[in-house]
């Protein structure tokens, strides 16, 4: 049994007592190994790079093609002023509706590793086309869910990356934003002030010393929408991490797992088995690291070579309760272009299914009597937890409200189960609720 306890905040703890085999779980209900290698793609889609300019040209091109499903808006402006570009996809595009999970990709934090700019491009053509076309799983995946794509997190770095191009990209040009920040190293660290609050104020490390305005913008993005799911897309390698990314005590590497660390290695696990080039068991490895001999997933702080202290999945997981891995797409960063349709073709049903996870776990309405209980995972009072199979006591918790405990069992198919909770307000001082919750939590944990 599983405790899950929703906070006021929206925020939930989750202790869990029984350790889920991912593996077990591998068999699943949709066939997730359909794809074939081809040489190429056979998806007629605009395989080339796009410099900012042409990215814009792109976009504009799916919303005059696709208007009813997409919605492109900006969070914010880079450094020098270019905008960062987000386009949305659903069914009712521009706003939330009631019970619909938000998703996100997230693409090109370090400017030079282009490939997952050019997959989330593709993404934007292919899920217009298959949804006009009226394939059945893009148009379920587009009307139950609300699909946000930020194709480039940090369009500085990516266009000075563009200007020496795929032969002349050194490892690190245009990794950096304009500032000279990473990115990735540029949230605040709530691992460690979670860990042990005291150390953490005491020490430096928290707060990043300069915090860019793409890192702002990417901030405040993730506490207006209520994300579930994300992935942020990187290049270099060939692997899946999943968080914790930061380690404790800022230890140079250390496994360090989360209180959900049977879903992160499902998440990871979910991409990794469906790429066609980590799949392949004869593939080369990349550098120096045979991430083959573990599935080509790896927890984030076991990792030595990227250890994002200050990493935007810790602070996605920690401060929005969204789950979010780390691709790290291709070898190369900067594949050449003729590359493109078959690094589509690679990462295609990866992309999709891996979007498909965000519809597992427990999801319904908060309300009180008559009108919704304000959290903020989503002003509606829906909510929804990823949770791998399994029986779940949920708890919950609100400002002014009793607290409400439910069981929810979640099942083997890929859908959430919904359990919904109406509160029943309360005229106790906040002395008598903090009893009446540790009885609670009592009856929770017997
Ligand atoms: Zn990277």
């Amino acid at each position: 049994m599983h405790q899950i306890t929703f906070l006021c905040s929206g925020r939930v703890s989750v202790s869990q007592q029984k350790k889920v085999n991912v593996l077990s779980l591998l068999i699943d209900p949709d066939d997730i190994y359909s794809s074939e290698q081809k040489p190429g793609s056979s998806d007629a889609l605009d395989f080339r790079h796009h410099n900012y300019k042409e990215m814009r040209k792109l976009m504009k091109s799916v919303t005059d093609e696709c208007p009813d499903i997409t919605h492109v808006y900006t969070i914010g402006k880079s450094y020098t002023g270019l905008k960062l570009y987000v386009m949305v996809i659903s069914d009712n595009p521009s706003k939330h509706e009631l019970g619909e999970p938000e998703f996100r990709y997230v693409a090109g934090m370090h400017g030079n590793e282009a490939l997952g700019r050019e997959l989330v491009l593709n993404l934007m053509q292919y899920l217009c086309r298959e949804y006009k076309k009226g394939n059945q799983r893009v148009v379920k995946l587009v009307t139950e869910t609300r699909i946000h794509l930020l194709p480039s997190m940090n369009p500085d770095g990516y266009e000075a990356a563009y200007e020496k191009g795929s032969e002349l990209a050194g490892w690190a040009e245009g990794r950096y934003s304009f500032e000279g920040i990473d990115l990735n190293h540029n949230f605040p660290d709530l691992n460690n002030i979670m860990w042990d609050a005291q150390e953490a104020w005491n020490h430096q490390h928290v707060f990043p010393s300069q915090v860019s305005p793409e890192t702002r913008a990417v901030i405040s993005w993730m506490q207006d929408i209520p994300f579930v799911l994300s992935a942020n897309l990187h290049g270099g390698e060939l692997v899946v991490t999943y968080p914790f990314d930061c380690t404790r005590d800022w230890a140079p590497q250390e496994d360090t797992p989360t209180a959900d660390n049977a879903f992160f290695r499902w998440l990871a696990t979910v991409y990794a088995s469906t790429n066609l080039v980590m799949a392949n068991p004869d593939r080369r490895i990349c550098h120096y690291e045979d991430f083959q001999k573990h599935n080509n997933i790896i927890n984030g702080g076991a990792w030595w070579v990227t250890l994002p202290q200050l990493g935007m999945n810790d602070f996605s997981y920690l401060h929005t309760n969204c789950f979010e891995v780390t691709v790290e797409l291709s070898c190369d960063k900067f594949p050449h272009a003729s590359e493109l349709p078959v690094e589509w073709e690679n990462n295609k049903e990866s992309l999709l299914v891996y979007m498909e996870q965000i519809h597992r776990g427990i999801k319904g309405v908060i309300r009180d009597n008559f009108c919704p209980v304000f959290i903020s995972s989503a002003a509606d009072g829906d909510y929804w937890r990823l949770l791998n199979p399994g029986d779940y006591k949920v708890v919950v918790w609100a400002e002014g409200y009793f607290p409400s405990m439910r069981r929810c069992n979640v099942g083997m198919e890929p859908r959430a189960t919904m359990c919904d909770f109406t509160l029943t307000k309360t005229p106790l001082t906040t002395t008598n609720l903090l009893s009446f919750h540790k009885s609670l939590l009592n009856e929770v944990l017997s």
